[in-house]
């Protein structure tokens, strides 16, 4: 069955919902009311699937070194306006329970990759001892398996880039993504240090000083995470990945900032900014058609974040061995094995974005198959009945935690807003993708996922 939409030029193009094919349309278009639901049967995953997973092994192991930061970002998670989430603290993780973390990886880790990928998370990783542990634990890694390659990565509010530090992070080939929301003002409206000064000149005279200690290493592992709050000002916002010198060409990660149960924003502001957000979208890859056309979609990094992976999924979509009609886990890792994230005091969770919410396990006595399990199962019966209907099934990516409510179960309502947003998005998405091969342009040229890939989930 097919999804009917006309690219930028007019041209009818169809997406097969079953298989993810698009393909120029010349059929007479059968109305909607003929369709018949559910699209898709949605199988349950197998408790044999976990055996396998757990098998094929853990894929990369974040170490939260410290709920400490040296910010108070006015829309951080952890800053007291998400009544539902922990809060800033002193907590740092014990050198005991790194090594833990480290060592239940290194003996169920995935081995494909040939390398240990450990990534640490904060509060600010870089701030007092959470770096002091990042050097206990490389050091560990390296004397432990000194055969096999280390792969670091961290985000970092950027505040803490001295000459030392920089060179700690050249030493170690570090991946950094540096949070840094666009231009000065709307980056220090929100970003600001513990005692409320503006954050954006430090940052950039610190990304300067990383750049000039070593341009090859700068070009090739530092990135940017960008928040995307009201106002929107998209063009702002790409123009200055685009042009500034320190950004241009450097992988960006855009996501917005979370809206839910929080004291933020208000009611009227929240609905503005959906709808500006609906505009940006629209607007975006309208830019990124225009780009292509003139050869200069690389440049165009922004954009990529927003549409790229949407696009290559496009490009690469593949059954996996399960029939058109029928569902698996979708967009969803097994909790704990794609990416497993170890609290400061060993708990185990999904990821990062999962901490607090559903506990898998604890470093001590390894992962709880039947939590992990029970995660899996909740989150399935959402999808019963909604996934099996929703036609861009094939291009979802929503989990678990778009699903987290404040109770810190899985929560229909909560994935109902994820849901509406997304089904926008892919109309927009699928709009770019048949526009692009109309032109002859490679829709994923240019688009790298694999230089983000540890850090998009
Ligand atoms: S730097 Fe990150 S952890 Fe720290 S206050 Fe800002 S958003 Fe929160
Ligand atoms: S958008 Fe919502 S309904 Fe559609 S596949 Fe994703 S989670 Fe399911
Ligand atoms: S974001 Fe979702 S799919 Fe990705 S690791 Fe976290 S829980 Fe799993």
């Amino acid at each position: 069955m097919k999804r009917v939409f006309q690219s930028y030029s007019g041209n009818t193009w169809g997406y097969d919902i079953h298989t993810g094919v698009v393909a120029p349309f010349d059929m007479p278009i059968s109305p909607r009311g003929v369709e018949e639901e559910p699209f898709f049967s949605l199988q349950p995953y197998p408790d044999e699937a976990w055996a396998q997973a757990v098998a094929r092994g853990i894929g990369i192991l974040i170490l939260n070194v410290t709920e400490k930061c040296s910010n108070r970002c006015r829309y951080c998670v952890y800053g007291g306006a998400y009544g539902h989430e922990r809060t800033h603290s002193q907590r740092v993780m014990s050198l005991e329970i790194a090594r833990k973390g480290v060592d239940f990886y290194c003996s169920h880790r995935n081995k494909a990759d040939g390398k240990l990928l450990l990534s640490f998370y904060g509060g600010e990783p870089m701030f007092e001892e959470g770096l002091t542990r990042i050097r206990d634990v490389l050091a560990y890694a390296k004397a432990r398996w000194p055969d096999v390659p280390v792969m670091p990565s961290f985000t970092t509010n950027g505040n803490h880039l001295t000459k030392e530090n920089c060179r700690f992070l050249i030493e170690n080939d570090v991946q950094v993504m540096v949070s840094l929301d666009g231009p000065k003002d709307l980056h220090d409206r929100y970003r600001r240090t513990l005692h409320g000064e503006p954050t954006f000149q430090t940052i950039m005279a610190n990304l300067q000083r990383l750049h000039d200690l070593s341009p090859d290493y700068y070009r090739r592992r530092v990135g940017f995470i960008a928040v995307v709050t009201p106002p929107v000002a998209y063009q702002r916002r790409s123009a200055f990945f685009r042009e500034h010198p320190l950004t241009a060409g450097q992988p960006v990660l855009v996501s917005n900032v979370s809206l839910y149960n929080q004291t933020l924003f208000d009611t009227q502001t929240i609905r503005d900014f959906a709808q500006e957000t609906i505009a940006a979208m629209n607007e975006a890859a309208q830019a990124y058609y225009q780009a292509a056309l003139r050869g200069e979609q690389g440049a165009y990094r922004f954009e990529q974040s927003l549409f790229g992976h949407t696009l290559w999924r496009l490009e690469h979509l593949s059954l996996e061995g399960q029939s058109e009609r029928t569902l698996g886990l979708g967009g969803c890792c097994v909790p704990g094995v794609t990416k497993l994230f170890v609290h400061t005091d060993g708990t185990l969770y999904a990821c990062e974005k999962m901490e607090g919410y559903y506990p898998l396990g604890h470093v001590s006595t390894g992962l709880d198959k039947k939590a992990v399990l029970d995660l899996i199962h909740g989150f399935e019966r959402l999808r019963v009945g909604r996934c099996e209907n929703c036609p861009y099934v094939r291009l979802c990516s929503l989990c678990y935690v778009n699903a987290m409510d404040k109770a810190h179960t899985v929560s229909a309502t909560c994935l109902d807003d994820a849901c509406i947003e997304r089904c926008s998005f892919f109309k927009v998405a699928l709009r770019l993708y048949a526009s692009l091969r109309e032109a002859g342009i490679s829709p994923i040229e240019a688009f790298a996922p694999a230089e983000q890939g540890i850090f998009d989930p």
